[in-house]
């Protein structure tokens, strides 16, 4: 099965999430140790799907294109928390509040 590279970053590792289709299901896979999860999402191995307690409360982290790309930051992804990554939407114009 061919693998995309999807804009999201393992929970598990912070490395790029990866996606293949069955045919039926998405299976998704960290690159970096091979966790694999299949759902509707990628949230079921970013960090966007991350959680935290027993009560499974969002974790307010999102993977978020990098916005000022450097030597010292050269990632293309990366995990931000929920409040920066709605002003970084807003600005881009891909979010209506
Ligand atoms: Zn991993
Ligand atoms: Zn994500």
């Amino acid at each position: 099965m061919p693998w995309n590279i999807e804009s999201h970053l393992s929970h598990c590792c912070s490395a790029r999430v990866l996606s293949s289709f069955d045919g039926v299901l998405f299976l998704y896979r960290c690159s970096s140790c091979g966790a694999e999860a299949s759902g509707p999402s990628p949230a079921v191995l970013c960090a966007c799907g991350a959680t935290v307690g027993a009560t499974c409360r969002d974790a307010g982290l999102r993977c978020a294109p990098n916005p000022v790309r450097s030597v010292d930051r050269p990632a293309e992804i990366e995990v931000v928390a929920l409040s920066r990554y709605k002003t970084m939407e807003l600005r881009r114009g891909k979010l209506n509040v």
